[in-house]
């Protein structure tokens, strides 16, 4: 068994709705039990600014799969919910991340493990730190000293 955290993100198609189908879906994936929960967050787009605000979301599994099968099951959801991959950074009906994946570490060149972006997102640190306040994130640090440098004025905890 290994301890996961997924990172989920919306801007399209009532991203609340699609966040809380994606939750439901995740519950059924294979060998895989969700143990924790964030709140929901509101945030502002990362790059272009011309779509709407996200809805973000972390949550904490229990899995016996590999990275590769996690990763393989959350396209499939993704896709699912009618995700189309186009512009870099554009609106999405649902963005799903593996975060980090017990003390994995790996770079390939279909997962990054820990998320290299998770130091730069107040989006994904604060619902982490909600779930875990002591979370240490491989190869990063604490999770909590990540978000003091880049502060959290740009999401608000929403429900
Ligand atoms: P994005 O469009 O930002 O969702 O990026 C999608 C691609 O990023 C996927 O097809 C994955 O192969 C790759 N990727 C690399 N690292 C990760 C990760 N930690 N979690 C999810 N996807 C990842």
């Amino acid at each position: 068994m290994t301890i996961a955290y997924i990172g989920l993100g919306s801007n399209m198609n009532s991203p609340v709705k699609q966040i809380k189908s994606a939750i439901t879906s995740i519950e059924e994936i294979i060998s895989t039990k969700i143990i924790g929960m964030s709140s929901l967050y509101k945030s502002k787009p990362v790059g272009p600014q011309n779509q709407d605000d996200y809805i973000n979301a972390v949550i904490k599994i229990e899995t016996k799969l590999v990275p590769y099968q996690l990763l393989e099951c959350l396209h499939d959801i993704e896709e699912k919910h009618g995700r189309i991959r186009k512009e870099h950074w554009g609106p999405r009906i649902l963005d799903l991340d593996i975060l980090i994946f017990g003390n994995e570490i790996m770079v390939d060149e279909k997962l990054t493990i820990p998320h290299p972006e998770i130091e730069n997102r107040s989006f994904v640190l604060a619902p982490l730190i909600e779930i875990d306040p002591d979370c240490i994130i491989p190869k990063k640090g604490l999770a909590s000293d990540l978000l003091a440098t880049i502060g959290k004025d740009n999401i608000v905890q929403i429900q």
